[in-house]
């Protein structure tokens, strides 16, 4: 299987800011030296030595994450801003075909969905899945009227198909095996594990681990256990998280604590805090990186979702 993070920021679309941009060529100017900008070589060379948080972007886009199976079927993971870069950046499926599952209908998870160009390709056919038995009414309220939006949900959604999960149980979806739990968020999220080949991916946004229900140990387990890749909710800090208890997600020390006890191999920060930069973003990284070291030994891998970056599993 192999993962594409096209929509990795939380709650709200947060494009970089003027000043950021600023931010990042001063860091650049006061780096650089004369020898560094005496020949081709040098120019790269210290290019590449920059860290990733002055030479790239986490990126704005709200959360989508597009999950290619090894027999190529496409599995689309909510329908934040991201899925409308995705379906500008890529031609649609040869099977003509999406299985589309939504962690939850927060805003961020499916604003970008009225944009994504591959749904109104009348050749593409859209399976919906999620355990909300309600999914697409809250779609639908996206796109009621053409005062609100001027492609109304009748017209847009003539190819999609609504399925109903029900969590404990699994479910073959094309080629791969699926499970579900719901977590702790306002109103419910769910997370997904997706299995073919012995490998498990699991996806996990929007959770506050520190409020999970214990009743829901069994179901919980069957989704996250043993995964080798997980994209986790680490959108805050600890004071941060402290400040916001009960508002749906964790703290990236946290998600690595929970990683450890469900023998995860590898986690994926995601969810990124709107008002962080990237450089705060980074540092959380590296914060991660040496609790994960000093709690695990490093047993638990940690890497940051950037957009555009794509992962094998
Ligand atoms: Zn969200
Ligand atoms: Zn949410």
């Amino acid at each position: 299987m192999k993962i594409h993070f096209w929509g990795v920021r939380g709650s709200i679309p947060s494009p970089i800011l003027s000043s950021q941009i600023q931010a990042k060529i001063n860091a650049v100017v006061q780096r650089i030296t004369p020898q560094d900008l005496e020949s081709f070589d040098s120019r790269e060379k210290f290019i590449a030595s920059l860290p990733d948080w002055i030479y790239g972007t986490v990126g704005g886009n709200s959360p989508c994450v597009q999950l290619t199976t090894d027999t190529g079927k496409e599995i689309i993971l909510d329908a934040g801003s991201g899925i409308r870069v995705m379906g500008k950046s890529i031609t649609s499926p040869s099977d003509d075909h999406y299985s589309l599952f939504f962690s939850h209908f927060h805003w961020d998870h499916i604003c970008g969905f009225p944009f994504f160009d591959h749904a109104f390709n009348p050749k593409v056919k859209i399976d919906i899945y999620s355990p909300f038995e309600k999914a697409e009414e809250y779609l639908a309220q996206q796109m009621p009227s053409i005062q609100l939006f001027p492609v109304l949900w009748e017209n847009f959604s003539k190819n999609f198909t609504f399925h109903t999960l029900e969590e404990g149980k699994s479910y073959q979806v094309g080629d791969v095996k699926v499970c579900t739990c719901k977590m702790s968020h306002p109103g419910a999220s769910y997370s997904y594990s997706f299995e073919q080949n012995g490998k498990k991916f699991v996806y996990a946004t929007d959770v506050e681990l520190m409020d999970l229900d214990s009743g829901n140990k069994e179901n919980i387990e069957m989704v996250f256990k043993n995964a080798d890749v997980v994209v986790l909710d680490s959108q805050y800090t600890m004071e941060e998280a402290q400040a916001k208890e009960k508002w749906g997600h964790s703290v990236f020390c946290y998600a690595i604590d929970f990683a450890l006890s469900m023998n995860i191999k590898k986690v994926y920060l995601f969810h990124h805090e709107p008002m962080y930069d990237d450089k705060k973003i980074n540092s959380i990284l590296s914060a991660a990186k040496w609790y994960s070291t000093f709690i695990s030994h490093d047993s638990v891998k940690v890497e940051l979702a950037v957009e555009g970056i794509e992962a094998e599993i």
